[in-house]
């Protein structure tokens, strides 16, 4: 399946001269989505994974469908401020400002090998500050998978040594 015929390409969103990557248009057709979710599945599997790991929002709509075919858990990564107990966090760079991410402190067991969802790799900051709070507790970060990777942004070049997967290239 040609999963790129479903993404939409949101011009100028959420700000001038940003070409945004809508997902809700695979979601939004059952076949596509579970196409998608079947091939991130498929990845997982090799890498014999304990644990899905998941920002918020969207990579909660991937990595969620992902743990649950495959009878793991899933376990969020959230804005600070946002999660009920205590937490560990980890801060990295945007373009203008810096994001606070956070996890329960007990998410992962010491020695569990922990696969990072999310629909899109653009610059890595995400993905990098979420494996820094996973290595912290222990975790073994067995791969990265995304729908769609930003090439031109080097994301990959920040995960270097980390095992990555993306299902759609720009
Ligand atoms: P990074 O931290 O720079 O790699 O940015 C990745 C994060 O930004 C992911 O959590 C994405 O959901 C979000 N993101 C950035 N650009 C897009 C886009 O074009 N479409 C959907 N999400 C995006």
């Amino acid at each position: 399946m040609d999963l790129k015929q479903y993404v939409t390409i949101v011009e100028d969103w959420p700000k001038p001269g940003i070409r945004f990557k809508d997902i809700t248009t695979i979601m939004d057709n059952g076949d596509a989505y579970k196409y998608a979710t079947d091939q991130i599945v498929e990845y997982a599997k090799l890498k014999n994974v304990d644990m899905i790991v998941g920002p918020e929002a969207r990579g909660f709509i991937i990595g969620c469908p992902v743990a649950y075919a495959m009878a793991k858990g899933f376990a969020p990564v959230r804005k600070e401020g946002k999660l009920p107990r205590e937490v560990i966090t980890a801060e990295y760079d945007l373009e203008y400002g810096t994001n606070v991410l956070a996890m329960h402190k007990d998410a992962i067991k010491p020695g569990q090998r922990v696969m990072i969802i999310d629909d899109l790799l653009a610059t890595g900051g995400t993905v990098e500050a979420t494996i820094k709070l996973i290595e912290q507790m222990g975790g073994v970060v067995a791969g990265c998978a995304f729908l769609i990777e930003l090439t031109y942004l080097d994301g990959r070049e920040k995960l270097k040594g980390y095992d990555i997967c993306t299902l759609m290239q720009y």
